[in-house]
């Protein structure tokens, strides 16, 4: 298999200085983590090579060989380590501690769990009020039987005998010492003769358990709820996953959300527009009375203050805005057509322009736009010499 150019990789200059070379690896490392991109194939891939490259270039003397010799020059010396947390020299140690806090250096401690999460779907009710949800998920716990260690009770256990139980080995190769996972025991540290019968040497049990999870009044689509040590078990030792509940809340049928704010959008008859009075709308606590002015327009909009929501990390009540669209009739009988007309009639006499003042004032705008055309036409008639002949 041929590598690629490891300035290639970590696409820095023959020259690149040392900070140039750590910058870049930690931008790629950082974008291709396998914590950030599990099941991803190709981004570990890309992890390994960049950590490859990143081992050799940071390495004065390693560098130095690769420079003169090319891959030749290191062959066997990088990237051989055998995965990840495993398998990497101390160079790694300070870039992975900075970017996540730790537990990269040659000699690792028991691991955390992995966390866990699941998409919660509630109403927006349940997220408003809050409300209790039972969930099922996986877990995966220390084995009970053998304690994690993978080996059946009472059998024996012998510590490795290539790494003495430190689970990694030191190689001499030309110049260079570097650690690697121990051909046999793959890094465990121990032999296991007899694997334990319930969890069949893996050292856990997996299962399904049912929790209950408390989600607070006032969340909202996107919030994570976290339950802590509610994830999978880690290593005998190390302190299990976090298990967090990503909300999503279903879409309503009346109301919008938007952060303590409540929408709705509801008909308003047009006699009632037109003559004001007292509407019933829907809150989620209920119904509400609406004063409707007299002479209330389509689309305008109406606050009835504290009927909103109280997020979670606010102290107070939000609004919910009701928005009133006029529906005109439809289906009119004739002695309702002759009502209306009879009543049309009486909006358009002298008084026009008090009842419908918009309509009116538009058409003024109107008549001015075409009269300003006509006059226009006028004018360029006038500077034409005479008709076209063709
Ligand atoms: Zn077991
Ligand atoms: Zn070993």
């Amino acid at each position: 298999m041929s590598k690629r150019d490891y300035y290639d990789v970590l696409g820095v200059s023959k020259t690149a200085s040392e900070a140039e070379i750590k910058k870049a690896y930690r931008r790629l490392a950082m974008k291709f983590h396998p914590d950030r991109n599990p099941d991803d194939a190709e981004a570990e891939n890309k992890f390994k090579e960049a950590s490859e490259a990143y081992e050799v270039l940071s390495d004065s003397q390693k560098r130095a060989a690769y420079d003169q010799f090319g891959h030749a020059g290191i062959d066997g010396q990088a990237g051989h380590g055998g995965g990840f947390g495993g398998g990497f020299g101390d160079a790694f140690g300070d870039i992975f501690s900075e970017m996540f806090g730790g537990g990269f250096g040659g000699h690792r401690g028991p691991q955390p769990g992995n966390d866990l999460q699941y998409e919660l779907e509630i109403s927006l009710e349940e997220a408003v009020a809050g409300t209790t949800v039972d969930i099922r998920i996986p877990t995966k716990d220390i084995c009970d039987a053998c304690d994690g260690s993978g080996a059946e009770p009472g059998s024996d256990v012998q510590t490795c005998p290539t790494c003495h139980g430190a689970g990694q080995v030191r190689m001499q190769q030309g110049f260079f010492a570097v650690n690697r996972t121990c051909p046999t025991c793959h890094g465990q540290g121990k032999i296991i003769k007899t694997p334990c019968k319930k969890c069949h040497g893996e050292g856990y049990t997996h299962s399904n358990k049912t929790l209950s999870v408390k989600i607070p009044a006032g969340v909202d689509n996107g919030d994570r709820i976290r339950l802590q040590g509610e994830g999978e078990a880690g290593e005998p030792g190390a302190p299990r996953g976090d298990l967090y509940v990503r909300i999503r809340v279903k879409k309503h049928a009346i109301f919008e959300r938007d952060g303590n704010t409540l929408y709705c959008e509801m008909p308003l008859g047009f006699a009632t527009a037109a003559l004001g009075g007292s509407i019933e709308v829907p809150t989620l606590a209920g119904k509400a009375s609406l004063k409707i002015p007299a002479g209330t327009q389509s689309g305008q909009r109406f606050k009835l203050a504290g009927k909103g929501v109280k997020s979670v990390r606010s102290s107070y009540t939000g609004d919910l805005i009701v928005q009133v669209n006029i529906e005109t009739p439809v289906k009119l009988t004739a002695r309702q057509k002759e009502l209306l007309e009879e009543f049309d009639a009486s909006l358009k006499g002298k008084h026009y322009k008090q009842h419908s003042p918009k309509e009116h004032s538009f058409f003024d705008t109107v008549k001015s736009f075409f009269t300003g055309e006509e006059e226009e036409k006028k004018k360029s008639d006038k500077d034409q010499d005479g008709p076209w002949n063709g």
